[in-house]
């Protein structure tokens, strides 16, 4: 059972009213909507005054700091002595908490749910687009609800556009959901992705937009740009090797055309890339962001850190899929594979590549975000850093930091308040006493 303290305002009265609704098992949620609920009309203008232990920033943490939100937007952050509340202000004593910017994932799939629970080639071909859409609204929910109020999300994995819609239901207050960067239907080499679990003979769904060379992929760039995509991802390598190891896909300059064609338009290009030659490939096409490189070396993380590219490791998800294989974590020994996996992320660290806080978040629990937060925390990263990854470096990586991710005057008054200090446990990040996104307060 589940509480919201949610927005179904029209965009006219921005975040001045609210009401308390309960959401949760309980069937005939409308009913409820129409008879519990408790509209409450502060009046045009709301200030809240909010005076936390400390405030993170985005950057640094700052004991005593309070901040002042008006209506969507932050107002201003400082010492509680400069900060004077107009008339009227609601004042939120917050003792013993820390405030934050919204958290930002930096990688999820809110059309996929655990690989244990369905396997992903089941998801794919016997969920119908309305049940994984169902799912998605659930996921967006339970997004919001963990302190992410911005998702970039990857690929609906067979779910065509519908990332598009789900993201404008969001915008348009339907439905509660983090705010969302989309890729749509991402780009695959032909033959390299799943699913492949049916006889050869038979064209099914498949999980990404196949194209090929360079008229196909100029093509199917702008074709899910003009679908709404705000990147474009594509696939540098996939387990197509034989032996169904992963082995590169697209040429260098496949690649580089990907990244001109999007890029004319303003967008980034993240390229899934596990293998070290599909990095180096997708290093030289000049692409924004790689999304897992476990075939990283300390050579190549000089090389992203030198073209200015992002590294998002998506450690979360490998720790999910050794234990869907059996791994007891904290009883048996370490998988080779997470090993491995712990090294190149040291190795990542050591090198200064800016490091993104992505999780690969629907291979596990959507919900579950701050999964990716602990495991980076455990395989070396100082707390501090794993929350600046997931708030000022994230934005600014996905370009979006003249919006999100800092608590600064005049970016929007997405904040998250948990109990204690994350910067000395980052599990804390899970202590949540609300969410805040564009200064509607939402309560788990
Ligand atoms: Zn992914």
């Amino acid at each position: 059972m589940r509480k919201f303290i949610a927005a179904f305002q029209p965009r006219l009265f921005l975040s001045a009213s609210f009401f308390l609704l309960a959401m949760g098992s309980c069937h005939p949620c409308f009913a409820q909507l129409a008879n519990h609920s408790e509209p409450v009309h502060p009046g045009a203008d709301t200030f809240y005054l909010l005076r936390p232990d400390r405030v993170f920033d985005g950057t640094q943490f700052h004991p005593g700091w309070q901040v002042l939100v008006h209506n969507r937007l932050i107002e201003a952050v400082g010492p509680s002595a400069s900060i004077i509340p107009p008339a009227g202000a609601i004042v939120l004593d917050l003792k013993g908490m820390t405030l934050l910017p919204g958290l930002i994932e930096g990688h999820s799939h809110l059309f996929l749910h655990p690989y244990n629970e369905t396997s992903w080639d089941d998801q794919v071909l016997k969920e119908s687009r309305a049940e994984r859409l169902a799912r998605a609204t659930v996921h967006a929910g339970k997004t919001l609800l963990a302190g992410f109020t911005t998702t970039r999300d990857l690929g609906t994995e067979g779910a065509g556009y519908d990332d598009v819609g789900l993201k404008e239901a969001i915008e348009k207050g339907i439905i509660p959901g983090p705010h969302m960067i989309v890729a749509t239907r991402a780009i695959v080499a032909t033959g390299s992705y799943g699913p492949k679990v049916l006889s050869y003979d038979l064209e099914t769904i498949h999980g990404a937009a196949e194209a090929d060379g360079m008229d196909a992929l100029i093509k199917e760039v702008r074709t899910q740009i003009g679908k709404g995509a705000d990147l474009i991802k594509i696939y540098a390598d996939y387990r197509w090797g034989l032996d169904q190891q992963a082995a590169p896909t697209f040429t260098v300059d496949e690649l580089k055309k990907v990244v001109e064609v999007a890029g004319s338009s303003g967008r980034p290009v993240v390229v899934h890339a596990s293998t070290a030659e599909g990095m180096r490939r997708a290093i030289q096409a000049g692409v924004t962001t790689i999304e897992h490189g476990d075939g990283g070396t300390p050579a190549i993380f000089a090389a992203m850190k030198e073209k200015g590219i992002a590294l998002c490791p998506t450690l979360a998800a490998g720790d999910a899929y050794e234990q869907y294989r059996g791994w007891r974590k904290g009883i048996d020994p370490e998988p080779l594979r997470l090993k491995k996996k712990r090294d190149n992320f040291r190795e990542a660290l050591a090198s200064g590549v800016t490091i993104c806080m992505g999780g690969d978040v629907g291979v596990y629990a959507h919900g579950d975000n701050a999964r990716e937060m602990e495991v980076m925390a455990d395989y070396g990263m100082k707390p501090l850093d794993v929350l600046r990854s997931a708030t000022s470096v994230n934005a600014d990586v996905f370009r979006i930091g003249d919006k999100v991710g800092r608590i600064k005057a005049g970016l929007l008054a997405d904040l998250l308040v948990v109990e204690g200090d994350p910067s000395i446990n980052i599990s804390l990040v899970r202590k949540i006493k609300w969410v805040m996104k564009e200064g509607v307060i939402y309560q788990p």
